[in-house]
């Protein structure tokens, strides 16, 4: 099976439908979402209802449990609190409704593949540093020992962490675009941001994953960022909101 796994779209509506449409472009069997569609950007309800129109399954993330009121702002820094705020100010009754609908994760969707916002134990943990990464394939381990790919957001940093066998050293996979998959090995799999990449490339980043051929591709697209960068200046949210989106910081 292919699918396409997006995550952190933070209402970035020109980034999300350029995703989208290159996701078209592949003959794909779901499309999973790993939460963080709202907060930040000035499209809330047209990115909630896209996402949730395409997406086969979705986790929620730290930002729409902000935006909902299931998570106090007081663990966001001011700028990203103020984007919760706006979006939640600016989200439709039922967009909030929809938010607020979404399963939390770790969500085993079959074909060994699992989805999580943060890390599969704590959804708002970032899965960065070598404890995370080492709690996370022990808990694969114990919970879901079928899983071969747990695709986790967050971060808004794409990466690929392989685990060869039970026992062996996780390693950081340089991958480029095209990595091919190795069939004993578990997966640990950022696709990076679709709406607020940090990785320095201000391309918006998703992933596809072809369980059957065992490839993983990260794919880059181009958008219109300065329409999204006018839009968050027009709606008067903080201006590092669009900045960043320029450097992909
Ligand atoms: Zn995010």
């Amino acid at each position: 099976m292919t699918c396409a796994v997006i995550s952190d779209i933070h209402s970035n509506l020109e980034a999300l439908e350029a995703v989208l449409a290159a996701i078209d472009g592949f003959t794909v069997d779901a499309v999973y979402c790993l939460g963080d569609i709202v907060g930040y950007g000035p499209n809330p309800n047209e990115c909630t209802k896209a996402v949730l129109e395409r997406c086969t399954a979705a986790v929620r993330g730290n930002h729409d449990k902000a935006v909902v009121g299931l998570l106090s702002l007081e663990w966001f820094n001011p700028v990203a609190a103020d984007g919760a705020l706006w979006n939640r100010k600016n989200a439709s009754e039922e967009t909030l409704a929809r938010i607020r609908a979404l399963p939390q994760g770790p969500l085993d969707v079959g074909d060994g593949i699992l989805l999580s916002h943060g890390t599969p134990m704590d959804e708002d943990r970032y899965l960065i540093d070598l404890p995370a990464i080492q709690e996370s394939f022990a808990m694969l381990d114990d919970t879901f020992p079928h899983v071969r790919f747990c695709f986790n957001g967050h971060s808004h940093y794409p990466i690929i962490i392989r685990r060869r066998a039970k026992k062996a050293r996780p390693e950081v996979v340089k991958g480029g675009e095209r990595l091919r998959l190795e069939p004993g090995a578990t997966y640990l799999i950022n696709p990076g941001s679709v709406g607020q990449p940090r990785d320095g490339n201000p391309h918006a980043s998703f992933g596809i994953l072809d369980t059957s051929r065992l490839v993983y591709r990260n794919i880059r697209v181009v958008y219109r960022i300065q329409e999204t960068q006018r839009k968050i200046i027009d709606a008067g949210l903080p201006k590092e909101l669009a900045w960043r989106l320029g450097d992909g910081r």
